[in-house]
Order: structure tokens, then sequence, then C-alpha cells
């Protein structure tokens, strides 16, 4: 058997204890046993066993915090299950990919937490850029799940993969987000970025010393392991190149314009 104890199901801000019960009904049945809350509705969590029966162990080590960030403390990779479709913006994968990469880390002793949103709003785009990943569960039309119905089919199918024998996942499924209409990068795109990106280091003083330059070929395995794609070979040869704008600028004492987006990173 797969190392389920290393799976912890976090959920952020959970209004109602039946809900919270019904969570802990699924996990048990599926062989889960770490539950952590994030922030919980003021409820009498003894409320929990009204839906869960025989789930005194779970109770008794939940683990109550005030932030996701502190919930994640600990986790190698963490998965954020949304109603919502995926889009191309994020790192997303199917529930079955999903779990099979996850069943794949944990091999390796690593931790992971699914995350699920509150019953009326779900997680918020701030909270899903805390988690690696998006999850998304196929429906019908009408996306939203209950909660325990969706920790339930996510604890399932873990479950499923964790037993079926012979399924040992030999490498965890790529987190996929290339978006449509594109192939990856060739290998002259690859050189050229890697040669600007030099460059680019060069003007703003990075390198402490002529020594060989391994950092780029670092820059190199990272980028063939992320199956760059032609469109990420732009975004990234983009932002090398204005740093080299940016270091010709301040030599020259020429001002920079800055903007800030609108929205930073993580923020809704
Ligand atoms: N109305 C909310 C849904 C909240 S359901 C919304 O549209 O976001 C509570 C939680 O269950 C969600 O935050 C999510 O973690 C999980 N969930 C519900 N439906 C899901 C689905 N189809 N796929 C993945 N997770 C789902």
């Amino acid at each position: 058997m797969k190392r389920l104890d290393l799976f912890k199901i976090i959920l952020v801000e959970p209004q109602n204890p039946i809900n919270v019960g019904n969570v802990m009904r699924a996990m048990k049945n599926m062989g889960l046993s770490k539950l952590a809350l994030v922030n919980p509705a003021d409820m009498d969590l003894s409320r929990t066993q009204i839906s869960a029966h025989r789930t005194e162990d779970l109770l008794n080590h939940i683990e109550i915090f005030s932030t996701l960030d502190e919930a994640l403390t600990g986790i190698h990779e963490s998965y954020g299950f949304s109603a919502r479709k995926r889009t191309q913006t994020w790192a997303s994968l199917d529930m079955e990919s999903a779990v099979s990469r996850s069943l794949a880390l944990a091999e390796q002793d690593l931790a992971i937490a699914f995350v699920f949103g509150r019953e009326q709003s779900g997680l918020t785009n701030e909270e899903l850029a805390r988690c690696s990943c998006r999850v998304h569960i196929e429906t019908s039309d009408y996306t939203s799940l209950n909660l325990a119905q969706a920790v339930l089919l996510a604890a399932y199918e873990l479950l499923r993969q964790a037993r079926t024998p012979g399924n040992r996942v030999q490498n965890a499924t790529p987190l996929e987000n290339h978006a449509p209409n594109t192939r990856p990068a060739t290998q002259d795109e690859m050189f050229r970025l890697l040669k600007t990106l030099e460059s680019a280091l060069v003007e703003i003083g990075y390198y402490k010393s002529p020594d060989p330059n391994t950092a780029i070929h670092r820059v190199h395995n990272l980028l063939t392991r992320a199956d760059l794609h032609n469109d990420e070979y732009h975004l990234l040869m983009g932002m090398a190149k204005e740093i080299s704008n940016y270091a010709a600028l301040m030599e020259k004492n020429i001002p920079i314009r800055k903007i800030r987006p609108a929205k930073s990173f993580g923020e809704d």
C-alpha cells in the first residue's frame, strides 16, 4: 500500500461542522487521517460526530491554522481544488493525473496537501496561487460539488490508484499548462534565450567572478525539464532583453518608467 499517511486534507474557512464531519467520514472511508482547518468558522467540533461516526481519531488530531501559508508549512506540493474550469494561466491537472502525480511524489517520501475551499465561495485566486497547481473534478455543466463530495471523490481516486497493482507510477505526471497551438521551443531558440540571459546577467553584475558559467547550464536543465514552449520562450526572451535594456538606461542615467501590475502575483 502506498503512503497515504503523507497526504493532508486542508479545508479553508469551513463554515459548518456537519460538512467537516462529512469530510472526516469520507477521509476515514478512504484511509486518510490528516485533516487541517484554516480559520474555521466558530464551531463546536464535537458536532462533526453527528455525521461522522467512529472518526474520533481524526477529530483528536485535527490541526487548526489561522492562514493557509501556515497550513502548507512542510508540504512539498499542494493541489488547490476548484469548481472553476481550468484556464491556461495556471498549472492545472485533471483529478486522475493529480492523484497519480501526487502518489509518485509520496513514494519519494514527500508530503502532499489537497486544499479545498469554502462551501459558498470556494478558494480565492490568492489562495489558489499559493498552491502548486489547480485541480478540477469533471462534472456536468453544473460544476460545483458539495465540499465533502469533492473530498470523497479525490480520496476515492487516491485509494483506488494506491491499491491498483502494477500501477506503479514511475514518473510524476508533469504539470500541464501549455497554451493551445504552441509547440516546444526549438534547440536554436533555447540557445538564443540562454545566450541573451547570460549577457543580461553580465550587464547587471550577476557574476562575481569569471569562473565558467554553470548557472546557465542549470537554467538550461530546468527549462528542458519544464518542456519550454515557444510562447514561453518569447516571454522569457522579452524579460532577458528588458534586463539588458535596463542596465543600458541606468548607465546613461535615463529615468526608467516603472509600471506595477494592477494586481500583483497572488493578489485577488
Ligand atoms: N461555489 C463554489 C464551490 C464551493 S464547493 C465555487 O464556485 O467555487 C467547496 C469546495 O469543493 C471548492 O472550494 C472546491 O475545493 C471543491 N469543489 C467543488 N466542486 C469541485 C470541482 N468540480 N472540482 C474540484 N473541486 C471542487
